[in-house]
């Protein structure tokens, strides 16, 4: 993978992209993806996002959401908007098998590949050029060093604002990350000069939750969240059952998993959730604990030192059992 440095000279001309960011897009993933598509329209570009499934509720008041694909609802119109394009962005993700169904299409494309990233390990060799770096806070801020690199700090616009904002705000964990750095701050500061409303933005990520999701959230930590006797880790398991007469939401899972991490003593916290035969994984840790490699190792799966994300063909249960077998060994 070449440095980023490499497309300055092939956006010096109109192109159509095609940008895409991971399957269950978060924040970071989607608010990184349309920042970008706000700056490269105003250059005269013709761009397409698109994401590799459903995304929660309270990110639908984006600008520009209505303009997204979803690979799922849509793959006809995604696949030929891969086959039009002379480019492709990837963004908030470091690995292909990350996007799910898009996965095949993007694989095959013969298209350059820009990788914009802040997890560990990409697989370098499949991106024509890009940025990776885990110390960044989020893809939103890499996207901001990015059209600044490009000398376009002027085209800053609200609607970027408030989508790099908002990928920044969540994967800080509201500017509270050690990768909180002067930098990200420095960035929100450039965003308020140009007249950023920011509460109007946490108002709609962490205010907008149906009373169905709290009380969702009461059952999980009530009757679900078990501690281990040490105090040192915190597991909420929730099986499909248990989730069944909540109706959830895409989204509504989201953050539940770092309540047991509020906890005092408690340094690793896991959620496991079940959903059509599937079990998903959720890793958070505070400070010197990996569980980037944890997940890497024992749960096909990886992310980021402190925040990662796995998966498990073992039966639920077994999933658990797995889990408390091998947690206490990268817990001091
Ligand atoms: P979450 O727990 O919020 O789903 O994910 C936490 C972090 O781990 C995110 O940065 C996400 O990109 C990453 N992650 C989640 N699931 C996986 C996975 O299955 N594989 C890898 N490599 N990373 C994951
Ligand atoms: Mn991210």
């Amino acid at each position: 993978m070449h440095p980023i440095e490499y497309i300055f000279p092939i956006l010096a001309e109109p192109k159509k992209i095609f940008i895409t960011t991971h399957q269950k897009p978060d924040a970071d993933a989607l608010g990184s993806s349309l920042g970008l598509y706000h700056y490269l329209i105003q250059k005269g570009h013709e761009v397409t996002v698109a994401i590799p499934n459903e995304l929660p509720d309270f990110l639908h008041w984006m600008p520009a959401i209505e303009t997204v694909l979803n690979y799922e609802s849509e793959p006809k119109m995604c696949e030929q908007a891969i086959a039009a394009s002379d480019l492709i962005f990837c963004l908030d993700f470091n690995h292909l098998s990350r996007i799910k169904g898009l996965e095949a299409p993007l694989r095959a494309a013969t298209q350059l590949r820009v990788l914009i990233d802040h997890h560990l390990q990409p697989e370098a060799d499949v991106f024509f050029c890009g940025t990776s770096n885990p110390d960044k806070s989020s893809t939103c801020e890499m996207i901001f060093d990015f059209i600044r690199q490009c000398g376009d700090e002027d085209l800053i616009n609200n609607a970027i604002a408030q989508c790099l904002y908002t990928g920044a705000m969540t994967d800080t964990g509201s500017f509270r990350f050690p990768a909180t750095t002067a930098s990200v701050h420095e960035m929100i500061a450039f965003f308020k000069h140009r007249g950023l409303e920011h509460s109007i933005i946490h108002q709609h990520v962490y205010d907008s939750w149906s009373a169905n999701r709290m009380r969702f959230i009461g059952y999980a930590l009530h009757q679900k969240m078990d501690i281990a006797p040490s105090g040192k880790y915190g597991i909420i398991a929730l099986s499909s059952k248990d989730m069944e007469p909540f109706n959830l939401m895409s989204g509504d899972t989201e953050g539940l998993v770092n309540y047991p991490l509020s906890i005092e003593g408690v340094q690793v916290a896991v959620l496991i959730t079940e959903k059509n035969g599937e079990i998903k994984m959720s890793f958070r840790s505070k400070g010197n604990i990996d569980v980037s490699t944890f997940a890497r190792t024992h749960f096909n799966g990886g992310g980021h030192f402190n925040a990662a994300g796995g998966r498990s063909d073992l039966g639920f249960e077994a999933t658990i059992e797995k889990l408390k077998s091998l947690i206490g060994n990268i817990i001091p």
